[in-house]
């Protein structure tokens, strides 16, 4: 097998997750952050592809400086490389000039058979991206695929359906979003986790290296303008004791059902 690229983004705990109601942006400064979790689930998937077929596992990321040690928590999991797509003017994207972004860099990249990525991240959580990156790409995708096998040079990808699964058959290369849980990551190694601390060099490439105008990327190749934000308190709920023995209490809870039909 060719390259695997595996598209992971980094993104803060959910319990952190603060938006700045002035820049209607994420705050990221003061959130703990992690590899999006279904992106774990897309790792595993490359990883253990690589381990039956051959190929190199490719982590791409596209994000500030700061993502950079936790891509190599993804390197101690066991990826051969991890580039990191980082430049001012990459701010503020919508989907379209994320999706544009990383396309640039896997045709940069090159040689790939397979472009994975998670289902959808846990901070947008738009789940558009993988749809978007192979239309800029041209190739096929299936989305939502629970577990993954080389068969020649197709793929067999099986999906989850109501009532059973599917299974899908597509020609490399193409692009695949897995699952939510669809496995079970393994941790990173403690070993390649000092190795990748000390001795890794990462890849990163800015506007000029994937040769893309500050106009397409970012807040100004965004289509979409976030123009508010409202905090939702949610409403307090109502809370009934009802006590006594098992026939007083079944009696009153018949009794406030029949009240609010
Ligand atoms: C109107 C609007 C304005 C926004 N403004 C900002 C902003 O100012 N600042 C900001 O930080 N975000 C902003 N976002 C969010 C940003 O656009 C999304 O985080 C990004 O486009 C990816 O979308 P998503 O997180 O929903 O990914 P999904 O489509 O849910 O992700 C699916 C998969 O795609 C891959 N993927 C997603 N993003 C990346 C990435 N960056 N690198 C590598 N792989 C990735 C992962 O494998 C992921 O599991 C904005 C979004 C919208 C709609």
């Amino acid at each position: 097998m060719k390259n695997i690229i595996v598209c992971t983004k980094i993104v803060p705990k959910s319990e952190n997750i603060i938006f700045d109601t002035a820049t209607k942006r994420l705050d990221r400064s003061k959130a703990e952050n992690q590899i999006n979790e279904t992106d774990k689930n897309a790792i595993e998937t490359a990883l253990r592809l690589r381990e039956e077929n051959g190929g190199k596992v490719i982590l791409l990321s596209m994000g500030p400086p700061f993502f950079e040690s936790y891509l190599k928590l993804g390197m101690a999991m066991g990826a051969d490389d991890a580039i990191l797509l980082s430049d001012r003017s990459f701010g503020g994207a919508d989907t379209f000039p994320t999706a544009l972004v990383l396309a640039t860099a896997i045709k940069k990249i090159g040689d790939y058979d397979l472009i994975l990525a998670g289902e959808e991240s846990s901070d947008a959580g738009l789940g558009q991206l993988p749809g978007q990156i192979a239309e800029f790409l041209d190739l096929p995708q299936v989305l939502f695929v629970s577990s993954l096998e080389v068969a020649g040079d197709k793929l067999m990808g099986k999906r989850t359906i109501r009532g059973g699964h599917e299974t899908v058959e597509v020609e490399m290369p193409a692009v695949i979003s897995i699952e939510m849980h669809a496995n079970q990551a393994r941790f990173p190694d403690f070993r390649r986790k000092r190795w990748a601390d000390s001795d890794y060099k990462l890849t990163i490439w800015g506007s000029k290296d994937l040769e893309l105008a500050e106009e397409v990327t970012g807040l100004k190749g965004s289509f979409t303008i976030v123009r508010g934000l409202v905090d939702i308190t949610p409403p307090k709920r109502k809370k009934i004791f009802i006590r006594g023995d098992s026939k007083e209490i079944t009696s009153k809870l018949v009794e406030l059902m029949r009240e609010r039909k």
